[in-house]
């Protein structure tokens, strides 16, 4: 079986961290972190570090880093898929909050968690298992599935 990558990214790359979570990916991420912090949980955990601080250029280190030079997100995304090969096979499993699992769960269960609209509009249900957040397959998922299917060959 292949090694599913999982990544700790930089403060500065938070929008990154959550399209990271949203493909599936387990990502570590809090906008409060010191580098040296990074570094062990990298370390640590084996995860592959993603950054655009040149602090973590200057030394040398057991981890494997990806830098991300560009601003915007899309070109970020399209930076590390050049790296790393990025999937959607595993898309919305992730919960892009907290990082934890997502299940998907029965329409009924969510009848008065969700907007009447939504529940009357959408089937598909996704229910974080920490932090209890409810997502739907809605527009704004398949809008996403959309930006993140314009790279190439990732479908
Ligand atoms: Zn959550």
């Amino acid at each position: 079986m292949k090694n599913i990558p999982r990544f700790v990214v930089d403060k500065m790359l938070g929008k990154l961290a959550k399209w990271l979570r949203i493909l599936g990916y387990d990502t570590f991420y809090k906008n409060k972190i010191s580098n040296a912090t990074i570094l062990s949980i990298a370390n640590s955990d084996n995860r592959i570090l993603i950054t655009r601080n040149h602090f973590f250029k200057k030394r040398k280190h057991q981890i494997k880093i990806i830098f991300i030079t560009k601003d915007n997100l899309k070109d970020q995304l399209l930076e590390l898929n050049n790296e790393i090969k990025l999937s959607t096979d595993k898309m919305f499993t992730r919960c892009p909050i907290c990082n934890h699992k997502t299940t998907q769960i029965d329409k009924e269960y969510v009848k008065d968690i969700v907007p009447a609209y939504v529940y009357q509009t959408q089937e598909r249900f996704f229910q974080c298992l920490l932090c209890g957040k409810v997502y739907w397959a809605g527009t704004h998922i398949e809008n996403a599935k959309k930006f993140i299917g314009d790279f190439a060959g990732l479908s």
